[in-house]
C-alpha cells in the first residue's frame, strides 16, 4: 500500500467502526460474518437482536425386539420454523444409516452389521401420507408441497425400523449383551437449520458428534417385562410399574444424600420381582429443552442412586444414578463419583448449576455423552473418576450450550478436557494427571489451529479439539484467576445457554466479561500455527532471563537453586507475554549465586524441554 492511500484507508476505517475494528481483530470466515452483519449475532459476543433458532417436539413410541435386535419406532414431530426463511423442505437425520451399505464411514464397522440401514415405512406430512422423500447420506429430506412459512409449525410422522449392531465396540451405542443395550442416535431427528449454514449438511460418518436444536421429548419405550429402562428425562410412570419395595427405594434415592442400592446383588440372588408386570411393559420418559434423547436397558444390571445438591441457593437437587454390570468392579463407586461430580461442576467449575433433573451413568462400552445419560465402559482397574466427570461435563458443552461439534468440536471437547483436570482432581482429592500431552504434537503437521472447522479435519481432529484447547484453557485459568475466569464463564453461559454459540461469540463474550481485550491470547492459541516453547535464556547478575522461543503466551513457573543450598520459586502468568516481548527477567535475592534454574510447572505445555534447565 502506498502512502497516498492512507487518508482514504483512515476515512474508511472511521466509517466502519466499531464493527470492523472488532471483526478485524480475530479472523472471521466471510460466510460467518454475514450473520453478524445481519444482526443474528453481535460483535460484543451477545446473541444479536435478530437471533433465532428452530425447535421441535417429539412424541415417540419405540419397541425393542431382543431376539432380532430390531427397533420399531413411530415418531410424531412438530417442527417450529422460528427462522425468517420459508422452508421448502424438512431435513431429518437418520444416523443409523451409518450401517447402510455404501454409506461413507470414518472407520470400518463389522461386516455382519452392515445392512439396509433405516427402513422408512411411512412418512406423513400434515396428516397426509407422502411418498416423495430422499433418503441419502444419513439424511431423509422431505420436500414440502406447501412450504413452511416463518413463525409456523409443521407436523411430521415417521414409522421406521432398524436393526441394532451386534458387534462390540460400536460407536455411541451398544448391544452390550443379549438383554442389555445402550440406544443412541436411534430416531429420526430434525437436522439443524441455522443462521450460519442453513440446513446442516454433514453426513454422519461415525466421527463428528452432536449438533441439535433444543426440543421437548415424550417417549414410550416398550421392552420385555423384567427389563429396566434408564433414559434422558424424568421417568413418568414408576408407580404403575415398580413393585412397592422398589418404588420405595427409588423414592428414597430421590432425597438421599448417601447411595441407595435400588437393584442390589441380593435382590437378583433371591429373584426379586422389581416390576408388577412380568410381560411386556412400557416406560414413559419426558424431557424438556434438550438436544437429544438416549436410553439404556438391562434385565440384570445393578442400580445405585442418590441425590446431588446442584443449586445450593435454591436447594434444587438432581438424581445421580449408576446402572451397571455386577462384574464391573469400578462401577460400584460410580454413583458416588457422579453425585460428587455434579455438585463440583455446579459450584466450582464451570460453577453453574447442573441444568437437568437426572444423570445416569450407564455401563456400556464407550465413553460417550448424551443429555442426562452417559454410555461409559468399565475401565477397571483404573479409577472411573475422569471418564465419569468427562462425559458428565459435556452436559454444559455441547448440550446446555448447543455447540455444533461438526464445526467447532474444540468448543466442547476442549472444555471437557479442561474439566478432566480441574474437576476430576477436585472430586478425586488428588492429581490424576489427565493432561493431554499437547507438547507431543505441538507445532507438527498434526497441529491445526482449533478454529479450523472440525469437519475439515481428519488425523488432526483430536489435537485441535482436545489437546491444544486444554492447554490453552489451563494457561488462561492461571492468568485470569478463579474469580475472573468464573465470571467470564457464567456470563458466557448466561448469554448462550440453550442457544448455538460459534467461536467468536465465545471470544467476544470473554473479552467483554473479563474487561480486557484478550485477542493477543486467543490468536496464537486458537487461530495461528505455532507451538509453545519457553527457555531459560541466561542468568544475569540481577535476574533470570526467560525467553519465549515459541509463539504462545504461557505460564512461567520454576525454581532457582543457589550455591548456599537455598531455593526460590517463581510464577508468572501468561500475562507477561501480552506486549509481544520475547523475554522477561525474573529477579532473585541479591548477593546469592545461582547454580541451577529449572522451568517445571506441570500445567505448562512446553514443547521443547531441553532448554528448560540452566546449570552453572
Ligand atoms: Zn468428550
Amino acid at each position: 500500500m502506498s502512502r497516498k492511500n492512507l487518508p482514504f484507508v483512515f476515512a474508511l476505517a472511521c466509517l466502519l467502526t466499531p464493527a470492523l475494528l472488532h471483526s478485524q481483530d480475530l479472523y472471521m470466515f466471510r460466510n460467518i460474518r454475514k450473520a453478524y452483519d445481519k444482526g443474528t449475532r453481535a460483535y460484543d459476543g451477545r446473541p444479536g437482536p435478530g437471533y433465532w433458532q428452530n425447535h421441535a417436539t417429539y412424541s415417540i413410541d419405540v419397541e425393542i425386539d431382543l431376539p432380532t435386535r430390531e427397533v420399531r419406532g413411530s415418531a410424531a414431530i412438530r417442527y417450529f420454523n422460528d427462522s425468517p426463511d420459508t422452508l421448502k423442505m424438512v431435513r431429518l437425520k437418520l444416523a443409523h444409516d451409518l450401517w447402510r451399505k455404501n454409506s461413507q464411514r470414518a472407520y470400518e464397522l463389522a461386516a455382519r452389521d452392515i445392512n439396509e440401514g433405516v427402513n422408512v415405512r411411512a412418512v406423513r406430512v400434515r396428516n397426509a401420507a407422502v411418498d416423495k422423500f430422499n433418503q441419502a447420506n444419513t439424511f431423509l429430506d422431505i420436500p414440502l408441497e406447501q412450504a413452511l412459512p416463518p413463525g409456523q409449525s409443521i407436523d411430521l410422522e415417521i414409522d421406521w425400523t432398524h436393526t441394532a449392531p451386534a458387534a462390540p465396540g460400536t460407536p455411541r451405542e451398544c448391544v452390550c449383551d443379549s438383554t442389555t443395550w445402550f440406544a443412541a442416535y436411534w430416531y429420526p431427528q430434525v437436522a439443524v437449520y441455522d443462521d450460519l449454514h442453513g440446513w446442516a449438511d454433514m453426513p454422519y460418518n461415525g466421527m463428528q458428534e452432536m449438533y441439535n436444536d433444543f426440543s421437548d421429548y415424550d417417549v414410550r419405550i416398550t421392552v420385555p417385562g423384567n427389563v429396566m429402562v434408564w433414559a434422558t428425562g424424568i421417568w413418568q410412570n414408576p408407580e404403575a410399574m415398580l413393585t412397592p419395595e422398589y418404588l420405595n427405594r427409588y423414592k428414597k434415592a430421590l432425597a438421599a444424600k448417601d447411595v441407595v442400592k435400588i437393584f442390589a446383588p441380593e435382590d437378583y440372588a433371591r429373584r426379586a420381582a422389581f416390576f408388577k408386570n412380568q410381560e411386556k411393559h412400557t416406560f414413559v420418559y419426558k424431557a424438556e429443552g434438550v438436544p437429544d434423547f438416549a436410553f439404556g436397558f438391562s434385565d440384570h444390571y445393578l442400580w445405585d442412586a442418590r441425590s446431588a445438591l446442584v443449586n445450593p441457593a435454591t436447594g434444587r437437587t438432581a438424581l445421580a444414578s449408576a446402572a451397571y454390570n455386577p462384574d464391573s468392579k469400578d462401577y460400584y463407586e460410580v454413583c458416588q463419583v457422579a453425585a460428587k461430580g455434579l455438585e463440583t461442576m455446579s459450584t466450582f467449575l464451570p460453577g453453574y448449576p447442573y441444568p437437568y433433573p437426572r444423570m445416569t451413568v450407564f455401563n456400556g462400552d464407550d465413553g460417550m455423552e448424551f443429555p442426562m445419560m452417559c454410555n461409559d465402559v468399565s475401565i477397571y482397574p483404573r479409577s472411573p473418576v475422569t471418564l465419569t466427570v468427562h462425559e458428565m461435563s459435556h452436559t454444559y458443552f455441547p448440550f446446555m450450550m448447543g455447540i455444533n461439534e461438526q464445526y467447532y468440536a474444540w468448543m466442547d471437547e476442549g472444555w471437557a478436557a479442561f474439566f478432566d483436570v480441574m474437576v476430576s482432581d477436585t472430586v478425586a482429592g488428588e492429581s490424576l494427571g489427565r493432561l493431554r500431552n499437547y507438547w507431543d504434537h505441538a507445532g507438527t503437521d498434526m497441529d491445526m489451529p482449533p478454529v479450523t472447522p472440525s469437519r475439515q479435519l481428519t488425523t488432526g481432529y483430536r489435537v485441535a479439539s482436545y489437546n491444544r484447547p486444554q492447554a490453552a484453557y489451563l494457561n488462561l485459568y492461571q492468568m485470569l484467576g478463579y474469580e475472573r475466569f468464573h465470571r467470564c464463564m457464567v456470563e458466557y453461559m448466561n448469554r448462550w445457554k440453550g442457544k448455538h454459540p460459534q467461536p467468536h461469540d465465545f471470544f467476544y463474550t470473554w473479552n467483554d466479561a473479563s474487561g480486557e481485550n484478550l485477542n493477543w491470547f486467543w490468536k496464537p492459541w486458537f487461530f495461528e500455527w505455532g507451538f509453545p516453547d519457553l527457555a531459560v535464556g541466561r542468568v544475569d547478575t540481577d535476574g533470570i532471563v526467560i525467553e519465549n522461543r515459541g509463539t504462545m503466551p504461557m505460564t512461567v513457573s520454576g525454581i532457582i537453586e543457589f550455591s548456599d543450598g537455598t531455593t526460590e520459586r517463581f510464577l508468572r502468568t501468561a500475562e507477561v507475554w501480552k506486549s509481544g516481548n520475547l523475554s522477561i527477567t525474573i529477579p532473585f535475592a541479591t548477593g546469592k549465586t545461582v547454580i541451577k534454574v529449572a522451568l517445571d510447572d506441570p500445567h505448562v505445555s512446553d514443547t521443547i524441554r531441553e532448554n528448560n534447565v540452566w546449570e552453572r
